[in-house]
């Protein structure tokens, strides 16, 4: 019998201006529905810098972020029957909801009445008085019912930003109906946006890639993309003006969404999944005229991310990827700040010890 709870290894914050360090992290003994996982490979994603500097209002610390995870069970609960010990799995935005409301009835956990538990940052109702922590840590204790089975054709680093990256557009993707004889624009390409590329352009659509770098131009043809656009660009810009029937907006800072509502068809939607620190104000006339959605997608349910692995695992879609160890964590995040990623960082969990 396991004690009731564990010391792992991690690294996390204590503070929004404080680096992440090294720490310890007490994770809840495995319960009979849990599988306990030895984390191999953890995304960097632009949530976890939010997260981490209280971007989005104040964070209890300590936090430890994480929640691109993919790793291998190491030991299952007497009930658990999904999963057995050696299986490669992966764990993403979530680890637990209520189950019962009607969004979890209808598989949008995402958006369950009385709240999703977060992989990192949420309070624990397995672990009372104790809070979540995430995959910037040697192991995880998550319920079978919140964890993902891995296609056996991919990379397993590159496989781990699919776990947020990869289901976040892939859920608004499939939502607004994106296929053949659809024009699609993904703007900012980083690790939201070329998983966005990569998939639209599986879906069968028509893709064009809205970039403010210079660098990622003629790269974003090679990720998918059939056209792309220096956004800085007013001339690039304006040849698609009523052009596109739907937007995915991965910025991950202020930026004028108004030009982009003007890039829409008639009943065209555009879709924030990018996440500023700041409001963005929007122009009445922006979508009156052309009678236009603005909306926005958090990550995706269960099912529909398992839905999302088996295509990419179908298409044969990963991240591009760059690996670090994750004593370099602080480095990264500027970096990711900075845009200097292509296009995601991945930390290889074996550099903890
Ligand atoms: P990322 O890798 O940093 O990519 C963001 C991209 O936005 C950059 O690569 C850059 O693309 C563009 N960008 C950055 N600053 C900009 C600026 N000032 N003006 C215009 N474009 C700018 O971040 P990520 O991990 O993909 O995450 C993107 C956003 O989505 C974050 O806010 C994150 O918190 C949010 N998010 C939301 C969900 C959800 O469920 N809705 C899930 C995960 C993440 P270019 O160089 O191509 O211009
Ligand atoms: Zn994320
Ligand atoms: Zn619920």
């Amino acid at each position: 019998m396991e004690v009731s709870k564990s010391t792992v290894k991690a690294f996390g914050t204590t503070a929004a201006a404080a680096p992440l360090n090294k720490m310890d992290i007490s994770r809840r003994a495995v319960t009979a529905h849990d599988v306990k996982i030895n984390i191999l490979y953890c995304g960097v994603c632009h949530s976890d810098v939010h997260t981490a500097r209280s971007e989005w209002g104040p964070t209890i610390y300590p936090c430890v972020p994480g929640h691109e995870i993919v790793g291998k069970v190491v030991s299952v609960g007497d009930h658990v029957n999904k999963f057995k010990v050696g299986d490669v799995v992966g764990v993403g935005c979530m680890v637990d909801s209520c189950r019962d409301c009607q969004y979890c009835k209808e598989g949008l956990e995402q958006y369950c009445e009385p709240g999703m538990t977060g992989t990192y940052n949420s309070p624990d109702k397995h672990f009372p008085g104790n809070l979540t922590f995430g995959g910037y840590s040697e192991s995880i204790v998550v319920d079978e019912n919140f964890v993902l089975r891995i296609p056996e054709n991919l990379d397993l680093a590159a496989t781990a930003p699919l776990l947020c990256a990869g289901i976040t557009t892939y859920s608004p993707l499939r939502h607004w109906n994106v296929g053949p004889g659809k024009k699609v624009g993904i703007v900012g390409i980083g690790g939201l946006g070329h998983m966005g590329i990569k998939i639209a352009k599986a879906m069968g659509a028509h893709v064009v890639a809205f970039t403010t770098s210079e660098s990622k131009f003629e790269e974003a043809h090679r990720l998918g993309a059939d056209e792309v656009v220096l956004s800085k660009d007013p001339h690039q810009m304006a040849a698609y003006r009523g052009k596109l029937d739907f937007i995915l907006d991965a910025v991950s800072a202020e930026h004028n969404i108004n030009t982009y509502l003007g890039l829409l068809r008639v009943d065209g939607s555009l879709a924030l999944v990018g996440a500023p620190e700041q409001p963005l104000p929007v122009a009445a006339f922006s979508v009156i005229v052309g009678r236009k959605s603005f909306s926005g997608s958090m990550i995706g349910g269960i099912a529909e991310t398992q839905e999302m692995l088996d295509f990419c695992g179908e298409h044969n879609i990963t991240a591009d990827i760059e690996m670090i160890d994750i004593q370099n964590i602080n480095k990264a995040y500027e970096r990711l700040v900075n845009g200097d990623v292509k296009y995601r960082f991945v930390i290889d969990m074996a550099s903890i010890n």
